[in-house]
């Protein structure tokens, strides 16, 4: 069982409590996009086994009449382990997606990384339009150009400032200027298609301004944000926009909740009180 410290970001330990979870978000107007945890696994089996999880998660997510919406991480489908594993893995989940009209986001990791993710995503979304969507991230120099080569892929992308610790010469690493790029790349998007950009950001200011974008384009885009974060905020919200709740789950909890804990003061004192009870 996860304990009251972490349960306000992470679902549960099982695909059950995650599908309950949205269930629950449905019924208040948002949408869900499951994550089951893990990472970096040096052998096929988890990679695998993950792989079929995400199978049966969207199978039961379909059946439970719940729009079905998952994110993976390349490194949980295989991909420390060579591309084509990565790339054999996600093909199933995303051919199981495309048989439910379910919907498959792909994490993005550090800039190692990069190259085979945006690969995969570009080859999966041509055969599967509309059914795979990746993550880019402002903080990185190289986005601006991934994101103009693959403006007219038929995919979603959503934009975050970007979770990793990058190099200095490949990215940016001043607050300020991930923010400024943030602006320039919601700009980019919104003014070179009308539909599949998310906004995967907390930041008030960065939502605002995808709102002005997306009224002077006449374009579409919806807000993601993380379970436990600014949760009033995301039901507000919801009578406007289309907002999509990431839901984390599974019995590898501990490091993504540490994370949360990690990078914000607000975040600690959440779990601190939630574990207080008070
Ligand atoms: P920040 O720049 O951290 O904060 C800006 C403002 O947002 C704050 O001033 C405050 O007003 C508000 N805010 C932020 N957090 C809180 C809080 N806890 N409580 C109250 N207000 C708050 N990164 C990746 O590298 N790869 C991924 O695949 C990826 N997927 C993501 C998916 C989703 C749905 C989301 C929401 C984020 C994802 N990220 C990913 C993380 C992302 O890159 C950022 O590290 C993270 O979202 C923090 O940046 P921010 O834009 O939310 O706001």
């Amino acid at each position: 069982m996860i304990p009251p410290i972490a349960d306000n970001f992470v679902a549960g330990e099982t695909a059950p409590e995650a599908i309950d979870r949205a269930l629950e978000l449905d019924e208040r107007g948002v949408s869900t996009i499951l994550n089951l945890l893990g990472e970096h696994y040096e052998r096929p089996e988890p990679a695998a086994e993950d792989r079929d999880a995400y199978v049966r998660l969207i199978e039961d997510l379909d059946d439970a009449g719940v729009e079905a919406c998952v994110s993976v991480k390349p490194s949980q489908l295989g991909l420390d382990l060579g591309k084509s594993t990565f790339r054999s893995n996600l093909e199933t989940v995303v051919e199981t997606a495309a048989e439910r009209d379910a919907f498959v986001w792909i994490d993005m990791e550090n800039h190692e990384t990069t190259d085979a993710t945006l690969d995969a995503f570009e080859a999966l979304a041509t055969t599967h339009e509309w059914t795979v969507g990746v993550c880019l991230q402002a903080n990185l120099k190289r986005t601006r150009k991934d994101l103009a080569r693959l403006i007219d892929v038929p995919g979603k992308f959503r934009l975050v400032k970007g979770a990793y610790d990058e190099p200095e010469d490949i990215s940016y690493t001043r607050k300020a200027r991930v923010n400024e790029e943030y602006r320039e790349l919601l700009r980019y998007a919104l003014a070179n298609r009308e539909r599949g950009i998310a906004v995967g950001s907390h930041d008030p200011a960065m939502i605002e301004h995808a709102g002005a974008l997306a009224a002077e384009h006449g374009a579409d885009f919806e807000i993601q944000m993380l379970m436990g974060v600014r949760e009033p905020a995301q039901f507000d919200l919801a009578a406007d926009y289309d907002v999509y709740q990431y839901v984390p789950y599974g019995d590898r909890w501990l490091s993504y909740f540490y994370r949360r804990v990690a990078e914000r003061r607000e975040n600690a004192l959440f779990a601190v009180r939630a574990a207080l009870g008070v």
